[in-house]
């Protein structure tokens, strides 16, 4: 099978494929080659799972990001205040596929010493899909809680109101079971993660209705008003709309929404999203994270049994919809991840173009490009 499919206006790029792509994408851009796969192998683990949001789409403006300085090439996490069970550490504007897997795998250490650590993370590149952190202590055995904001990204507007104030600041958590696949909670507080109005400007899944207010107060399902009017050549940028996405769940995922930015921007020390009377502040992701290892709580397996038997109990209500399913935390990712597998990787033509696009802006060759993937782009 071509590990590039057409079909009805969207590509199919095998996970593989994209992966060598990405891969020596992020090489060319000045990536480490360990650092390029850990990059690609995590945007297009969020593909398979069904979060396109935070995939390969990302491609294009991550390299733009290495171009203008704004997130750097292998780094290394710093500490700045530590004990037994708590750190701060400084991403120095690392990937944050890279600063954030340091980070994640220190809160490890700490918890499977000390039953408990919190660890936070500032100043980091984009942490991707916040799942990967929790899947990973997860592994370990550890139930863990991610609280993240954007600084500098002011793309969402509080409840009640119009203008920017905040981010998609996303809260994600872990239960591990042992022997079987972890439960994942992790999710924007935003209505839509701002990937997910990129995928739509791009052709891709629309959005529900009210995801955005526009700049005169009205809410819509139309992604335009984040992104303003588009620049021929130019990436869409989500700072340059007179609009805002909106939070999720009205007064209360705005309250969730403004936690985040307590938790992981100013507790982290990596800051807020924005101040009053301030230019734009740096981009970056804040992280604060607790790990918590469930041996450390019950001598017997009395946790994982117990977390067996909610799922069983939650999943026996009936479903709204005939022939519909209930489903639990991170069930949905599972099954577009057996999906993604067969199927490949779905993308709008112009995302693929783009990725492709960017490919050959790094300096791979047609012919590069074509033995990559193992077929013609
Ligand atoms: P989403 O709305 O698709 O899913 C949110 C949660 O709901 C998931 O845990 C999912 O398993 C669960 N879920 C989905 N459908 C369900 C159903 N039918 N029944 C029960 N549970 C269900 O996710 P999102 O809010 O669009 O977030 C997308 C991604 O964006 C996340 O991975 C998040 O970490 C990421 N994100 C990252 C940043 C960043 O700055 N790095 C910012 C915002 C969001």
């Amino acid at each position: 099978m071509s590990s590039v499919r057409h079909e009805g206006g969207e590509a199919f790029v095998a996970a593989d494929a994209m992966q060598r792509l990405a891969t020596a994408t992020f090489e060319k851009a000045g990536c480490s080659t360990a650092e390029a796969e850990r990059i690609a192998t995590r945007l297009s683990g969020a593909n398979l799972r069904g979060h396109d949001s935070h995939g390969v789409i990302r491609i294009p403006r991550y390299v733009q990001w290495i171009v203008e300085g704004k997130q750097l090439p292998d780094q290394t996490i710093t500490l700045e205040s530590e004990n037994e069970v708590m750190a701060i550490v400084d991403g120095n504007f690392g990937f944050g596929q890279t600063v954030g897997e340091q980070a994640v795998d220190l809160g490890i250490k700490k918890a499977k010493n000390h039953g408990i650590a919190v660890v936070g993370l500032k100043n980091a590149g984009h942490l991707g899909r916040i799942g990967d952190w929790a899947e990973r202590a997860a592994a370990a055995g550890l139930v863990s809680i991610h609280m993240v904001n954007v600084r500098g990204s002011l793309i969402v507007a509080p409840f009640g109101g119009i203008d920017r104030r905040g981010s998609t600041s996303p809260f994600c958590a872990g239960i591990p079971l042992p022997g079987e696949t972890p439960i994942i909670l992790d999710m924007a507080t935003s209505t839509v993660a701002e990937g997910k109005a990129l995928v739509a400007l791009r052709g891709g899944k629309p959005l529900p209705e009210g995801s955005l207010v526009t700049g005169d107060g009205e809410l819509t399902a139309d992604p335009r008003p984040l992104y303003g009017d588009e620049e021929p050549g130019a990436y869409p940028d989500p700072n340059k709309g007179p609009g805002a996405l909106t939070t999720f769940g009205l007064h209360k995922g705005s309250g969730l929404n403004f936690l985040m930015e307590m938790m992981a921007g100013a507790l982290t020390g990596s800051g807020t999203a924005g101040a009053l009377g301030e230019d734009t502040r740096r981009f970056c992701n804040g992280m604060l994270s607790i790990y918590m290892d469930p041996a450390t709580f019950h001598a017997d397996d009395y946790f994982a049994a117990e977390v067996k038997s909610y799922v069983e109990f939650v999943k026996s209500s009936r479903p709204t919809e005939a022939g519909g399913e209930v489903l639990v935390p991170g069930e949905k990712e599972q099954h577009m991840m057996a999906k993604r597998t067969k199927s490949g990787l779905p993308l709008s033509e112009e995302t693929w173009g783009d990725i492709v696009e960017a490919a050959r802006a790094v300096g791979h060759s047609e012919a590069e490009i074509e033995a990559l993937l193992g077929a013609k782009p």
